[in-house]
């Protein structure tokens, strides 16, 4: 089998980072957070975490430059036998990057799959999670600023990745085992292909 290089892209709150976790245990995939490397990068005090952290906690993307290069560095050092990218892209500009490099060094995307579920559902999930894992992004107006990130910035994310004939539409508001069920059938076209 080729090496699958896939995306996860999806509203906050659709469930991406659960079944990430899942299919890294089945396919071994590097997983590849954007959001977790700045929490982590902003919890260990660097200067790219100091520089991120104002647009995190207001909920706003982190400037392309910024996210470019730190999740460049990470697929060419990390991602040879395929890799599990979420939270990236999230900007048409982020996109076309990814892509120039990823046909500098040969390699292509397998598939994007895109998590698809109603507003609420994502607002509700998020929510509940604020009350959960306390994210400092998780406050109601932040959550309502994430969601509206989302529609400007991200969705010209969906129509970039249909163009080029390699979305996958997920039904993501099912429960978690019957997401991953859908993923894996996707999977198995995505290898034959
Ligand atoms: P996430 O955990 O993916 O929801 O990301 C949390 C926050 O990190 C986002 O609200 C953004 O502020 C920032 N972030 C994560 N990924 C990106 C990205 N690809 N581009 C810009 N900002 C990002």
């Amino acid at each position: 089998m080729s090496e699958l290089n896939l995306v996860l892209l999806g509203p906050p709150g659709a469930g991406k980072g659960t079944q990430a976790e899942r299919l890294e245990e089945d396919f071994h995939l590097p997983y590849i957070a954007t959001g977790n490397m700045l929490r982590e990068a902003v919890s260990d005090g660097t200067e790219l975490g100091r520089e991120a952290q104002e647009y995190m906690d207001a909920g706003k993307l982190v400037p392309d430059d910024l996210v470019i290069a730190m999740i460049l560095e990470k697929v060419e050092d990390e991602g040879y036998d395929g890799f599990l990218l979420d939270g990236f892209p999230r900007t048409v500009a982020q996109a076309e990057a990814l892509d120039r490099t990823l046909d500098e060094l040969g390699r292509s995307l397998a598939a994007v799959f895109e998590f698809q579920l109603p507003d609420e559902v994502a607002v509700e999930r998020l929510l509940g999670r604020a009350r959960e894992e306390g994210r400092s992004d998780d406050a109601p107006e932040v959550v309502q600023r994430r969601f509206d990130v989302f529609r400007a910035q991200t969705e010209p994310v969906v129509t970039y990745y249909l163009t080029r004939g390699i979305l996958v539409g997920i039904h993501a508001e099912r429960t978690v085992d019957e997401v991953f069920a859908e993923l894996q059938d996707a999977l198995e076209q995505v290898a034959v292909r």
